[in-house]
């Protein structure tokens, strides 16, 4: 028999399992429909950002960013400690429990809301009258459910490169990049984004020899300049990450234990030899054997599910979030938007504003941005002020050893409503949150100058950038 829901979610990944567990709050009857397996060939929800992305990424960063403040940074400290050792099973295990536990709590709240989950993969059979009809095929077996509305949270899968075939032995991928079982000697990266970064991070702090080779000359070309220049300068210089940018990949040869990869730069035809070799140059999104055109949903050129600002397909009582519809990939954009659809399905009028959304890249020093950048204020023509402030000129970063980077806030010159702030420094990911209420809330530069905040905190370089956007910075 057939079970009616109000609302069938297609995808348990932030998404969709928030737009479930949200619809299930406001008294709507829900069920989820997930088809992601773990390494032990186990249900697992939660998607990309549990499962293989968000998560293990920072555990391995919190964890190979010890280890490295273990091996350089302790003895400043005056604390001495013996020899240190990697134990990488135990650092690889310490992740998988933090996924387990993360995915099992998902798990947990699907009961405690009483939403229905489904294990397989979800597609479109047809539409009648207020009804939508789904089925769920999964060993061998399928199933079919109907909802009143139906929300497709598909996620993103990488995107591939007709040069290096993932095998996740030699050329990996996010997931192989997280599950590496040893440190390899010289680890290539194809592409010099967020996930390069982040995992060519880990790596390069547990010993590896990391060269990223990066298509466009420009690096980090969404961040602003002053920023993105000066991390480029840390990444490279003080980490030792090898970062060529312009560099275009022709041909990647496996060998039996090793990598070439051949690309060209402003300098001609290279050769890079490595042991791994990690794709990272994007992803795009997840529609595969979705049946759209069974229920009238467009996607457009690129694969993505169209919708309106509001998350509404072309399909009525069909509608779709997270990375397989327009806007940034990331979880908490995914989530918002799956909280403002359960909303709505339940008669409220909620959306997402992409101008408040934070980025954040974890690398050492983090990376958080929210707002416009400088290089879009001037496209744009906008006459606007800046204030900037270096974490050098602050106590807590100096008593925390992590002094580099600045914050920078951008305000219009005329109205000084706060524009852009963009945090290159320990913590950026905490401290971008003021900014994006600050944003929110449409403060000004001087709203921020008359906070008190606390002594000593980072939170002060965040003050201290406010006060120097109208030439009053106090510690400099
Ligand atoms: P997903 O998380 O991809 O979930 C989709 C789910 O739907 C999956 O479980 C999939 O198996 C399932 N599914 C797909 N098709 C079907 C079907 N037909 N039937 C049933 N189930 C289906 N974002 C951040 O904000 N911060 C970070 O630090 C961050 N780090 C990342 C690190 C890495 C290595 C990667 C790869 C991504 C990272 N992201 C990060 C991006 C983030 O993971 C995604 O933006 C987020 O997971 C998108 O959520 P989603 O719900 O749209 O899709
Ligand atoms: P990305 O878009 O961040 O970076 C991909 C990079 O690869 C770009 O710089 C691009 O110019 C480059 N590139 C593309 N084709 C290339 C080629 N053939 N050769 C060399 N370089 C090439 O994508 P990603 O790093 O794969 O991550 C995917 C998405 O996942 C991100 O855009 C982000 O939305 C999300 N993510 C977020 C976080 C975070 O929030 N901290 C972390 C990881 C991933």
């Amino acid at each position: 028999m057939t079970q009616q829901f109000d609302v069938v979610v297609i995808g348990g990944g932030p998404g969709g399992y928030i737009a479930a567990v949200r619809a299930a709050q406001l008294g709507l009857s829900v069920a989820c429909i997930d088809n992601w397996k773990n390494a032990k060939n186990k249900p697992s929800l939660g998607g990309t950002c549990l499962n293989v992305g968000c998560i293990p990424s920072k555990a391995l960063l919190e964890s190979s960013e010890n280890f490295e403040r273990a091996t350089h940074q302790f003895a400043e400290h005056g604390i001495k400690l013996g020899k240190i050792e990697l134990d990488l099973p135990q650092m690889l295990a310490r992740k998988d429990k933090i996924v387990d536990q993360l995915t099992g709590g998902v798990a947990y709240l699907f009961k405690k809301n009483k939403v229905t989950s489904l294990h397989g993969h979800g597609h479109f059979v047809s539409r009648d009258g207020e009804g939508i009809t789904v089925a769920i095929s999964a060993d061998g077996k399928e199933e079919t459910v109907r909802g009143r509305h139906v929300i497709i949270a598909t996620g993103s899968v990488v995107r591939a490169i007709k040069a290096a075939t993932v095998d996740n032995k030699l050329i990996l991928d996010n997931e192989g990049a997280l599950a590496l079982t040893a440190v390899p000697k010289r680890l290539g990266v194809i592409g010099a984004g967020v996930i390069g970064l982040e995992m060519g991070s880990v790596w390069k702090r547990l010993g590896s020899e990391v060269t990223l080779l990066e298509a466009m000359p420009e690096f980090l070309p969404p961040v602003d300049r002053q920023l993105a220049n000066e991390a480029f300068k840390i990444y490279t210089k003080d980490h030792g990450l090898k970062i060529e940018l312009g560099a275009t990949v022709s041909q990647v040869e496996k060998n039996a234990q090793s990598i070439t990869v051949h690309y060209s730069n402003d300098a001609g035809d290279q050769l890079l030899e490595v042991d791994k070799l990690i794709v990272a140059v994007g992803r795009v999104p997840n529609t595969q054997g979705l049946n759209l055109v069974a229920v009238g949903v467009d996607a457009n050129e690129k694969g993505f599910v169209e919708v309106d600002d509001r998350c509404k397909t072309t399909a009525p009582n069909i509608w779709a979030v997270g990375d397989v519809v327009r806007g940034p990939m990331l979880a908490h954009k995914a989530e918002e938007e799956g909280v403002a659809v359960a909303e709505q399905i339940a008669g409220q009028s909620s959306h997402v504003d992409f101008g408040t959304i934070p980025w954040v890249i974890y690398t050492s020093p983090e990376l958080a941005w929210v707002g416009k950048t400088e290089q879009e204020l001037k496209s744009e023509g906008v006459d606007y002020r800046v204030g900037t402030f270096p974490f050098a000129a602050n106590g807590r970063a100096k008593g925390l050893g992590e002094t580099r980077g600045l914050v920078k806030m951008l305000a219009c010159a005329r109205t000084d409503r706060i524009l852009g702030v963009h945090i290159l420094g320990p913590f950026a990911s905490e401290l971008i949150t003021e900014a994006v209420v600050a944003l929110e809330f449409k403060a000004s530069s001087e709203d921020i100058a008359r906070i008190v905040h606390a002594h000593p905190s980072l939170s002060e370089v965040f003050h201290e950038a406010a006060l120097a956007v109208d030439g009053r910075a106090l510690n400099l």
